[in-house]
């Protein structure tokens, strides 16, 4: 059986090619091909001898996915991409064209086991964790397709990244290598729902990256509404984790909130959100706050907030000290927006 080659870090394809090519430059030349130059085959790698190329051919596969659907936005450009595993599981990823930086919006899971009751991401049947190589191809395969350059990677799209630990991991280190693709730490931002023991190994682990909590509720009896499924951390356990990722690696937190007519963007969950942040030492330049006005999602009865109760939201953490953006919807005449990754 071929091994798909970008699930195997330089190390362990130096030992699937030991009988090939004994040169260590060699495999520097190869890992060149693939995640700097990001040729898509093996015959794009002009400088490896015919004879390598052929058996590289013969032991590995270079692309997994297959580019199933592609939407353009007419408003501001974001497409949205659905893949296709080899196993036919599909998923999304969405590029976000920018004058200062591309960023592509990327999945870890195809399907997802958490089940917001506002995502639809959350509505699709879990299927499985993508692997690292799977991973890391959506920013290989959109850049290749979109011919931009890919300056910002945002683990935002289908799936909980924190329930695939390993592959985000190995998806990181590739991202943040020189020799590799060589993303700054702070252009790159992994979200969670909240999964307390594994934020505290990405602080541990000290990658710099940038922590998205996706806390969305000033108590538990809402929280429960919106995250049924809430994986049993609590807020302030949720929260004390972030602030011990930001102790740990001096990065950024964003805590992530959406705004859902009549559940929780009332000005007293304003007041109580930011109390909530003062308490656990949340209110500090480090930290803002990421307000998302609910995207409608089909099935789901939750209703988007009149603008200028987002407004007032923002300015009520705005007095508190804390620091916020309402993030606009990009993509929303393709269903590319957050919450939208579903079928
Ligand atoms: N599982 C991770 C990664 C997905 S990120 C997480 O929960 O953080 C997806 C982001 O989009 C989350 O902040 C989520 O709250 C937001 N989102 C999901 N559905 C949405 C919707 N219908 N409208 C607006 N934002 C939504």
């Amino acid at each position: 059986m071929k091994k798909y080659l970008l699930d195997l870090t330089n190390a362990q394809l130096k030992d699937a090619l030991k009988h090939v090519i004994a040169q260590d430059y060699r495999i520097n030349q190869i890992s060149d091909w693939i995640y700097v130059k990001k040729a898509a085959s093996f015959d794009g790698f002009t400088n490896i001898s015919k004879d390598i190329r052929e058996k590289l051919g013969e032991k590995f596969i270079l692309r997994a996915l297959k580019i199933l659907k592609k939407e353009k936005s007419v408003i501001d450009g974001t497409i949205r991409y659905t893949f296709q595993t080899l196993d036919k599981k599909q998923f999304f990823a969405v590029f976000l064209p920018s004058k200062s930086k591309n960023s592509v919006c990327i999945s870890s899971q195809t399907g997802c086991p958490v089940s917001c009751a506002f995502c639809s991401s959350g509505k699709t049947k879990f299927c499985r964790n993508l692997s690292r190589g799977e991973i890391i191809e959506q920013i290989l395969q959109i850049e290749n397709d979109a011919k931009e350059k890919i300056g910002g990677v945002l683990f935002m799209g289908m799936g909980e990244p924190m329930l695939n630990f390993n592959n985000l991991e190995q998806s990181l280190k590739v991202l943040l290598s020189n020799k590799e693709f060589g993303i700054g730490k702070r252009h790159i931002t992994v979200s969670t729902v909240g999964i307390v023991p594994a934020i505290k190994k990405l602080a541990d682990e000290n990658y710099g990256v940038r922590l998205a909590l996706s806390l969305h509720a000033v108590d538990e009896k809402q929280r429960r509404i919106l995250i049924p499924n809430n994986l049993g951390f609590t807020i302030p356990e949720i929260l004390n984790a972030g602030k011990y990722y930001l102790k740990k690696t001096n990065s950024r937190l964003t805590v992530e909130y959406i705004l859902v007519k009549g559940i929780n963007d009332s000005a007293a969950d304003a007041h109580k959100l930011a109390r909530l942040l003062r308490q656990n030492d949340l209110i500090n330049p480090d930290v803002q706050a990421n307000l998302i006005p609910f995207n409608p999602v089909n099935g789901v009865s939750f209703q988007t907030p009149a603008e200028e109760s987002v407004q007032k939201f923002k300015n009520i953490l705005k007095l508190s000290g804390l620091t916020s953006n309402i993030r606009q919807a990009k993509g929303a005449d393709i269903s590319a927006a957050c919450g939208q990754l579903g079928y």
